[in-house]
């Protein structure tokens, strides 16, 4: 049982059933944070390992390098659900990220680290995979990304150990791109793409909208592909009909609701009890 969390900025309690959250202000030296610690997380898993008999196998340690997005503080893109309180990027020192690493891989004694940025820094990422790749540590990293790298980089990347990566590609349809604020183009994620492809790093992308908006482009697309359930390919159980479409809270698709055609919002049952509709 650790201590309460009460009172501590920027985390929540539950006092008499109810969720509270005491205000706090993001981090902005992210140099300052601490190294992060799993020991706690091992000794319970060899607990349990031994109570039961069963074997856990832990490949994947997550590791952070920054916070926020340098792109969403220039073009929020539309579909994200990132506050604007978190979105300022703040990033470590590459020295930092590089011993941070190092120390992950040889006290736990595993070789794939899972970065938990929202998304890889445009300003240190040549430094970074540099660095890794001289260090030649037989690496596997994942990193979440724009798909804005250059071929160079791609190749770089693979190099250094970077042999995921989860790039925004949300869309094939240069107009549609454009109305997501994402400011790329359809033949740019091609070329992407075939560079992951060339290099065989692995690429699992992301799509916001299904097949219809594909085919063509453009709002009434959009609109359309929102009507007829393209954005939701996974029935929730919680829709009434076809015409559902997920939109996260902080997201501008939400607040530009008569803009894409959508005309009810409602908040999905599992999240009603913890976030009122108006906040
Ligand atoms: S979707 Fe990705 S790139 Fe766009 S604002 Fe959100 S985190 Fe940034």
């Amino acid at each position: 049982m650790g201590e309460p969390t009460q009172g501590i900025p920027g985390a929540t309690d539950v006092v008499d059933g109810e969720l509270r959250l005491t205000p706090g202000r993001p981090l902005s030296d992210m140099n300052k944070s601490p190294r992060p610690d799993f020991d706690d997380f091992f000794i319970e898993k060899d607990r349990l390992e031994r109570a039961t008999g069963r074997v856990f196998n832990i490949e994947w340690l997550p590791f952070e390098s920054s916070r926020g997005c340098w792109w969403g503080e220039h073009k929020h893109c539309l579909f994200c659900g990132i506050n604007d309180d978190l979105m300022r990027f703040r990033e470590k020192d590459t020295d930092r990220v590089i011993s941070e690493l190092v120390w992950l891989l040889s006290r736990y004694k595993l070789l794939k680290l899972c970065a938990a940025d929202w998304i890889i820094s445009r300003r240190k990422r040549r430094e970074i995979f540099t660095r890794l790749k001289e260090l030649d540590l037989d690496l596997e990293c994942f990193y979440e990304t724009r798909a804005d790298l250059t071929k160079e980089e791609i190749l770089l990347m693979q190099q250094a150990g970077v042999t995921t990566i989860q790039p925004g590609i949300e869309s094939f349809s240069t107009e549609l791109l454009m109305l997501m604020n994402k400011n790329t183009s359809r033949i740019r994620h091609v070329q992407f793409l075939r560079w992951c492809k060339e290099y065989e790093s692995i690429s699992r992308t992301t799509s916001s909208l299904g097949s219809p908006a594909s085919r063509s482009s453009g709002t009434t697309t959009w609109r359309r592909s929102c009507r007829t359930s393209s954005i939701c390919s996974r029935r929730c159980g919680t829709c009434t009909s076809s015409r559902c479409i997920a939109s996260a809270r902080s997201s501008r698709r939400r607040s530009s609701s008569p803009w894409t055609g959508t005309s009810s919002v409602r908040t999905m049952p599992p999240t009603s009890h913890q976030v009122s509709l108006t906040r």
